[in-house]
């Protein structure tokens, strides 16, 4: 994509009426009464074909492994990472950079291939994440609901189902950002369509590699999407319980450089609770922010802009607590 034909395209979220640093301010909410923390159903019916892929990583012991199947899940792995972080979180949750039309659609796209629901689902929730952090109000909070249901007992609630627009209202007037959040299991099919299908030629066609089409299923799908899952799912469990806190925010987030690691810069929790309205997670410079590098070399060639910056807060130590 030639950077000249986005750059008239890069105010796709100008029309928000939500002000990013509403949501940012919003974190002071956080010490609004709250009721007392309820358990809310879990829809078995929905749940399952998730439970079901998971639990088809241990096809593994009958497909076996290559090189090459191993490389598609890693790579998979890093590219719907990126997908998630930067886009579900950075741009559509807080909207801390901007995106041309095309771009927006494409970055929520690859985020939708890691079957974490839609662009404006994800967002939605975040967004209250960020407001009633750590309270009863907070879905997936392990101080309030334990750590099982803020790892993955939340998303199984019939409660936390339906895309409250509401909630995002700037990304809500898209068409095609609704079409995708009302047809999101789409790119997760075509995407274990196109794994089959790369599995079987190769098998056909490079019969050395070793691999097949179930094998770059197993492998490129399953595996990959569940350790995608778990990594993700840690930022809203583990990063609330064990790490570092640096900064007094009101909820109880912590850093964690495994966790960053791992997430491409989401570890940083406590630094982003601190300042969410930042596209920037890691604020010193040994503070591993994959995600950012990425969105700074994205902006270099014109594919996304305005990068927000940190605020002087940021990096002030009279306000460090750790
Ligand atoms: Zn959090
Ligand atoms: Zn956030």
């Amino acid at each position: 994509m030639q950077p000249a034909a986005t750059n008239e395209l890069h105010d796709a979220s100008s029309t928000a009426t939500l002000d990013p640093d509403e949501v940012e301010g919003a974190v002071a909410d956080a010490t609004m009464p709250a009721p007392p923390a309820v358990r809310e159903p879990i829809d078995w019916l929905r749940i399952w074909p998730f439970l079901l892929l998971q639990a088809l990583c241990g096809l593994v012991v009958w497909v076996g492994w290559s090189p090459v199947a191993v490389i598609v899940c890693i790579a998979l792995y890093v590219v719907r990472m990126f997908g998630i972080t930067a886009f579900y979180h950075r741009y559509f949750s807080h909207r801390t950079f901007r995106a041309g039309r095309i771009v927006q659609f494409a970055g929520a796209a690859l985020a939708a291939s890691a079957v974490q629901r839609g662009p404006l689902w994800w967002a939605a929730h975040h967004r209250k994440h960020h407001r009633h952090s750590d309270t009863a109000l907070d879905a997936h909070s392990p101080h309030a609901h334990g750590f099982l249901w803020s790892h993955i007992g939340w998303i199984a609630a019939r409660k936390n189902h339906p895309t409250d627009l509401s909630q995002v209202p700037d990304f809500a007037v898209f068409p095609e950002l609704r079409w995708l959040d009302r047809f999101d299991l789409l790119v997760p099919f075509a995407l274990l369509g196109a794994l089959l299908g790369l599995g079987a030629a190769l098998e056909q066609w490079a019969p050395e590699l070793g691999t097949s089409a179930l094998q770059m299923g197993v492998w490129g799908f399953c595996i990959s999407t569940t350790l995608l899952f778990h990594a993700t799912a840690s930022i809203n469990s583990l990063a609330h319980l064990i790490g570092r806190r640096v900064w007094p925010t009101k909820d109880k987030s912590k850093n964690s450089f495994v966790l960053a690691v791992l997430t491409l810069g989401e570890g940083w929790h406590n630094n982003h609770h601190w300042c969410p309205g930042t596209v920037r997670q890691g604020f010193r410079w040994w503070e591993i922010d994959i995600s950012f590098y990425v969105l700074r070399v994205m902006s270099w060639v014109g594919l996304v802009s305005d990068l927000r910056p940190m605020p002087a807060r940021a990096l002030a130590n009279s306000r460090r607590v750790g």
